[in-house]
């Protein structure tokens, strides 16, 4: 079997099992307000934001 096509199912295994790999993406909107109404804007920064696996796209 080709290693990386295993490492691969390894991966998706890992998702499948609830096991996702998380990453922080801050939306557009938060990063606006959180310039324009500064210090206050950050909690908008802190809302906008959106936890993606970053092997099978889902969201948490
Ligand atoms: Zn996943």
């Amino acid at each position: 079997m080709d290693a990386g096509k295993e490492y691969q199912a390894n991966l998706m295994n890992m998702c499948a099992s609830g096991n996702h790999d998380y990453t922080k993406k801050y939306g557009i909107c938060g990063i606006i307000c959180a310039i324009v109404l500064f210090p206050c804007g950050l909690i908008c920064l802190f809302t906008d934001v959106e936890k993606r696996c970053v092997r099978c796209g889902a969201k948490s």
